[in-house]
């Protein structure tokens, strides 16, 4: 088990197609990783990019990604055998605490989670997912969840697959009769947000995996920086008291820094 300072190139081992837009790959690379950590994937003559680990497995990691722009387009385009750049692992990751804990995720937010879930199934935890998907297509790993021993609620936006709701609602409403000692968190930022808000009126723990623009990745040049912390180095997870009255929820920045404001 390694971490990798500067970029390794290592094979894709298989790609799998998990929807329309997210695709999952393995890689062929030993890294000494925990859930909620990242690695900078290099594509050589396109660019580099954050991606978490959805599936850290002794010899192999698995990325979990949605396509978006150039790199993730050209990252959907690579085959079982064709070679990417890995760094990293980077970044804070998770802290497993708490006995009866809240998983609550938005769209591919859930990649993240995933190896958590599964850290927190095993160790006997009382363990609730909550995952909201836009539509019944963009659903992802229902066979690995199906198989934890945890209370699920897969719901959609537009409900054509179980109920309609987010996954924020389904929190809400749960939390008038359950009590949580720890809640983890990742999805879109506005989602996060109301999470964010609920848990702090609750008084319930909670940590959330935040993101902003990235390019070291190492905490030098500043540019991922959110409520005065550096998402690569002092994150990409976040507990409640450190979101807390930030600028959180209002507004992310762009590759040049400008903000850009946050809408439902
Ligand atoms: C710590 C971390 C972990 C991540 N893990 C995953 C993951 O597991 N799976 C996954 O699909 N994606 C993940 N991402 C996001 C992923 O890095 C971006 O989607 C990717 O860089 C987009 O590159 P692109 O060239 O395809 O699109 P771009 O053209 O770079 O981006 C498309 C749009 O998304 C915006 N954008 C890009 N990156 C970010 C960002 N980090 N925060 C906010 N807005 C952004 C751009 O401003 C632009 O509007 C993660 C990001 C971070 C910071």
């Amino acid at each position: 088990m390694k971490t990798l300072d500067a970029p390794e190139m290592v094979e894709i081992l298989s790609v799998v197609k998990e929807n329309s837009l997210v695709k999952t790959l393995t890689l062929d690379c030993k890294l000494k990783a925990k859930p909620g950590q990242f690695i900078m994937l290099w594509i050589p003559g396109v660019d580099e990019k954050p991606f978490s680990l959805s599936k850290i497995n002794g010899s192999k990691i698995e990325v979990t990604f949605k396509k978006l722009g150039p790199f993730t387009e050209k990252l959907f385009s690579l085959k079982a055998g064709d070679k990417v750049g890995v760094r990293g692992p980077y970044g804070n990751g998770f802290r497993l605490a708490g006995s009866k804990i809240c998983f609550i995720s938005g769209g591919v937010g859930l990649a993240p989670l995933m190896p958590l879930i599964e850290q927190a199934v095993k160790k006997k935890r009382n363990v609730t997912v909550i995952s909201g998907f836009k539509d019944k297509t963009q659903l992802l790993f229902q066979n690995r969840l199906s198989r934890l021993k945890a209370e699920l609620h897969i719901v959609t936006d537009d409900g054509s697959y179980s109920r309609k709701a987010f996954s924020t609602d389904i929190f809400e409403s749960l939390l008038a009769s359950q009590k949580y000692s720890q809640v983890y968190c990742c999805g879109p930022e506005l989602m996060m947000k109301k999470t964010l808000d609920l848990c702090l009126k609750k008084k319930i723990p909670c940590q959330l995996s935040a993101e902003r623009y990235m390019k070291c990745a190492v905490g030098l040049c500043g540019q991922c920086c959110l409520a005065g912390f550096r998402v690569c180095k002092d994150g990409p997870v976040f507990t409640e008291k450190q979101l807390k009255d930030t600028e959180f929820g209002t507004y992310s920045r762009n590759a040049e820094g400008k903000r850009i404001p946050l809408h439902w």
